[in-house]
């Protein structure tokens, strides 16, 4: 029977439409006023709304609830409590308070912490973020949450990133009001992730020690047939495959996730699914549920969904795209250009606040999608290069073009020297080339950061550029707010002009995979951070801490701490892979050559016994070449254990992740180029793991 959308929709969401409905009037007023202007919510009103939110949960069989947070990790975690509370006769009842909705006390000292939490004060809080919809989960009802310390420092991904878009409101606000916009009194960003994803058999799976622990594979050949015939971008869904996006769909409807678009990556394998765009802390939250969603679908229909940055050597890898904008309470999207010359005005400044913002917090952006994973994609030519520049496309370069030379344009985008009502150009909507080779671009009405990992959670990005663009509002707020409001144009067209000639060299409309590119970047002074080690540092830099202080986003003590967790990270992961490599490597991969070695060695002694006259010439061969590789693979490996050693024993964690990306990624590397050239040659029954083209190609 096909299923009814809209009945089903937001069908596990504690909704607007659903408070509206179970709560009294007062209460859902008074909550409405906490989650649109961010006032401090009375208890009576929390236990109002919780005795509302138990009763709607029970009726869609919710037995226990959760506080939903994010802690440092990248995933989500929960702690489920049920509802029962015994009574005095053995009898139970069903309880839920105003302060078990509002506040937690999760054990948190198995969380990342950088060390923030003393091991002494293990407890952390977990805090109510009404902005963002409790749902249903597994019987479970879900009550997203900040996390943070007993002293009150962030321990998770979201405390910050609601800081920052408090920053983005509060400075947005006030330099609106200075071009008469008395009518806004609050904005939000807004982001909309497109999520890639790999879809493996899970029998297949099973058998890879690699993606078990890492989520990557660290051995494997090239298939005779990879991703170089673009068969699959965009190719009609296998029947299977679309049965498994069929139920994912409808699962992320059943909890509000306005999934949209889907179709087939570049990839064998690879897919993209994409929402509706939503403000940021909710479109976080959903797109943290929508990976968890996609894997365990994916379990249902017998894959293993992989959300790692490279699965496959040789084939491209996933990212996730995060167009972003924002949007005033009055409804308008403050990145569109509009109609009217004021309308354009407004636009101007948010753009090049953003363009200043990308410009001065390069450093920043790219640290925020710096991880092992997506080291391996950054640069690569299959997603955006680590340099980190903001494509305009033609028709709005011309626009900044005039601006900077004091150009004016008529309306079909020619050059006259028109002085018209305001002192800016007059342009028309911008129609928006497209170009895939840049990592921030600019798309009509929207920006799309394009240089996320596919597993990250987006609340790092959209903190950084939240913050990053918060502080050039507010400079462009110093510069106007004594300005005359007749004066008012030119002084906008004179910060205009400034900004862009400061800024512009962020701008690059070319090809972003190029070698040029690369040098032309050095040249233009822009950053080029190749990796993760290379980068992280950058985020305890003054520069970068006063951002962040000022604008109340991170303490210096919390950046610390976050950059320490960064560090640990990394080399944790980096561990994992190498020694998980080394023992695919001694139990799996040298016995299963060592076999064949032997069976060929077998072979041509029996023929030998049988007559003089069979020639075992090939056997001998193959036998020769075997273990030749056999010894050099054993060698790289000794290597490889012997630097993992080594790496075990630095102690400072900045040191001991060059040493990871210096020494052993190498080693990995050259160990692995040994194995592949032997994969090749073993036959499949001799091979304990399935290859490329049996994981890729027969999904
Ligand atoms: P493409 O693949 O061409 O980049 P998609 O249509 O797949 O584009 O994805 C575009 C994404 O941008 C969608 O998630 C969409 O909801 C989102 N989006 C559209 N407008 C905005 C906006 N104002 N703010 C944030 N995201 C937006
Ligand atoms: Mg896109």
């Amino acid at each position: 029977m096909a299923t009814k959308v809209p009945e089903i929709f937001g069908e596990y969401v504690f909704s607007d439409k659903v408070m509206r409905d179970k709560l009294p009037k007062d209460i859902y007023k008074a909550l409405r006023k906490t989650i649109d202007n961010n006032t401090h919510l009375e208890l009576d009103v929390a236990n109002a709304v919780a005795v509302a939110m138990k009763e709607w949960a029970i009726e869609h069989g919710a037995t226990h609830f959760t506080h939903w947070f994010q802690p440092l990790t990248g995933y989500t975690a929960e702690k489920h409590d049920s509802f029962i509370s015994p009574g005095a006769c053995g009898e139970i009842t069903m309880e839920f308070s105003g302060k078990e909705l509002v506040k937690g006390e999760p054990d948190a000292s198995s969380f990342p912490s950088g060390g923030i939490r003393a091991t002494f004060e293990a407890r952390g809080y977990t805090n109510w973020d009404p902005t963002s919809p409790a749902f249903i989960k597994d019987g479970t009802l879900c009550i997203p949450t900040a996390f943070c310390s007993y002293s009150g420092e962030a321990l998770d991904k979201k405390t910050p990133l609601l800081r920052s878009m408090e920053a983005v409101s509060n400075e947005a606000v006030k330099l609106l009001k200075l071009l008469g916009r008395d009518d806004v009194t609050s904005v939000k960003t807004t982001v909309g992730p497109e999520q890639e994803y790999f879809l493996i058999d899970e029998e297949d799976y099973k058998k890879r020690k690699d993606l078990i622990f890492t989520g990557r594979t660290l051995l494997g050949a090239m298939p005779p047939k990879g991703q170089e015939m673009d068969d699959h971008y965009f190719g009609a869904l296998k029947p299977r495959v679309a049965e498994y996006m069929h139920e994912l769909d409808e699962e992320l409807w059943k909890l509000g996730i306005p999934a949209k678009t889907k179709h087939n990556e570049v990839a064998p394998c690879q897919h993209e699914l994409a929402p509706v765009f939503d403000t940021t802390n909710v479109a976080v939250d959903r797109n943290q549920l929508t990976m968890e969603v996609m894997k365990k679908v994916a379990k249902k229909h017998g894959y293993v969904c992989l959300l790692h940055e490279k699965p496959f050597a040789g084939i491209n890898g996933s990212g996730k795209h995060n167009n972003w904008s924002i949007s005033t309470n009055t409804g308008d999207n403050l990145l569109d250009p509009g109609k009217t010359p004021m309308e354009n005005m407004q636009f101007l400044l948010f753009l090049s606040a953003v363009i200043a913002a990308v410009d001065g917090y390069a450093d920043l952006l790219r640290l925020s999608v710096a991880s092992a994973g997506n080291d391996h994609r950054l640069g690569a030519n299959e997603a955006p290069p680590a340099i980190i520049s903001i494509f305009l496309g033609d028709e709005l370069m011309a626009v900044i073009d005039a601006i900077e030379n004091d150009k004016f344009l008529d309306k079909k985008g020619k050059v006259t020297m028109e002085t018209g009502a305001s002192v800016l150009p007059h342009f028309f909507k911008d129609t928006t080339d497209r170009n895939r080779t840049s990592p921030f671009a600019f798309t009509g009405n929207k920006f799309e950061f394009r240089s996320l990992g596919s597993s990250f959670s987006v609340a790092g990005p959209n903190t950084v550029l939240n913050t990053a663009v918060a502080e050039e509002l507010g400079k462009f707020y110093d510069v106007l707010k004594g300005v005359a409001k007749t004066k008012l144009p030119a002084a906008i067209h004179d910060l205009l002009q400034k900004t862009i000639k400061e800024h512009k060299r962020v701008i690059f409309n070319g090809n972003g995979y190029t070698d040029e590119w690369v040098k032309e970047a050095e040249k233009r002074g822009l950053y080029n951070f190749r990796s993760t080690p290379e980068v992280l540092p950058r985020l305890i830099v003054k520069k970068n801490m006063d951002l962040f202080k000022k604008h109340h986003i991170y303490s210096e003590t919390e950046l610390k701490a976050r950059y320490e967790v960064m560090l640990e990270n990394y080399c944790k992961t980096l561990h994992i892979e190498t020694l998980t490599m080394q023992e695919m490597i001694v139990k799996e991969f040298l016995p299963a050559v060592l076999s064949y070695e032997d069976e060929l060695v077998n072979t041509a002694l029996s023929k030998q016994a049988l007559s003089k006259n069979l020639s075992t010439a090939a056997e001998e061969k193959q036998a020769d070449k075997l273990s030749k590789l056999y010894s050099k693979i054993y060698d790289l490996n000794v290597k490889d254990a012997a630097d993992t050693k080594k790496a075990q024993g630095i102690a400072d964690s900045l040191k001991q992740a060059k040493f990871y990306h210096e020494t052993v990624i190498p080693d990995m590397e050259k160990l692995r180029a040994a194995a592949d050239e032997a994969e090749p040659l073993l036959p499949d029954e001799f091979l304990p793991y399935p290859t490329y083209g049996e994981m890729l190609f027969y999904v």
